[in-house]
């Protein structure tokens, strides 16, 4: 999506209705908002989200909308740490029939063509994954373009729940779980050898980890023109 279509999107602000959280693992929680017949998005892309329930500073984050567009909910999964910030503890407070703002959807991380593809997640980046697994499931990929997932999370609380049932359905799809950066660089390798520049790379996490993932593949010959990048500040 262009810089104008997101200008427009940002001034589209709508309320949802919180349905109910759940804690995904030590410091992950997932929030079900409910999905208005008139809201959707493509798959991978993020909005603005406000507290409204109370006052204080940076009432307003962005945040990857878990669910795919084709799933009846709108589902954000956030890190949530002992020290919550005042947003985060404002979530955590979120009972049924309360809501939070919305402005979006925004950005242009989602898949644009039938290229293969590489989707990278570090820790929490695979929030933008969740929901373009499920959408290619719902599309029915199956035989098309290859996608191969390659999650690293040192931590090893992998979020997909249903991997076998998701790649049952999807013969294209590859999901790798990976704990290691040295582990996650030698599937790198492979990949990229595979596909070099006729695939498409999407990488998402913390900045840190983004940005050297990017910069890794641009050292390997992989063009930035087919690297996209959703960096997430904060951690
Ligand atoms: C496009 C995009 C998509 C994103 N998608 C996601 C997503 O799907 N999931 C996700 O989790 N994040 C996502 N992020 C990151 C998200 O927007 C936040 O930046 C991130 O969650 C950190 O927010 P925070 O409120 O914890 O941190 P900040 O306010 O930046 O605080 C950082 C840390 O400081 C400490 N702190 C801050 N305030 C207080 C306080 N009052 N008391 C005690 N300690 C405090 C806390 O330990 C906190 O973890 C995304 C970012 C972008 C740009």
């Amino acid at each position: 999506m262009g810089f104008f279509q997101d200008m427009v999107a940002v001034f589209k602000k709508r309320e949802l209705s919180f349905l109910e959280s759940y804690k995904e693992s030590e410091d992950v929680y997932t929030f079900l908002f409910k999905k208005e017949k008139d809201l959707t998005w493509k798959a991978g892309q993020h909005g603005l989200f406000s507290i409204t329930h109370k006052k204080f500073k940076n009432n307003t984050k962005p945040f990857t909308i878990a669910s795919a567009p084709s799933e009846n909910v709108v589902k954000l999964t956030m890190k949530i740490n002992k020290n919550p910030s005042e947003f985060k503890k404002a979530m955590l407070e979120l009972k049924q029939g309360m809501t939070i703002g919305m402005s979006g959807p925004l950005g242009s991380f989602y898949l644009t063509d039938d290229r293969p593809t590489v989707l990278i997640a570090g820790g929490i980046g695979i929030t933008p994954f969740l929901s373009i697994v499920k959408q290619l499931e719902a599309e029915g990929n199956n035989n098309k373009k290859p996608v191969h997932l390659l999650y690293m999370d040192s931590e090893k609380f992998y979020l997909i729940k249903d991997k076998d049932e998701l790649v049952a359905n999807n013969s294209s799809l590859n999901i790798k779980y990976l704990d290691t950066r040295e582990d996650l660089l030698t599937e790198i390798n492979k990949v990229a050898n595979l596909y070099q520049n006729n695939g498409q790379y999407l990488i998402a996490g913390p900045k840190a980890m983004v940005d050297s993932i990017s910069s890794y593949l641009q050292n390997n010959s992989i063009s930035k023109k087919n690297i996209k990048k959703d960096a997430f500040y904060g951690y």
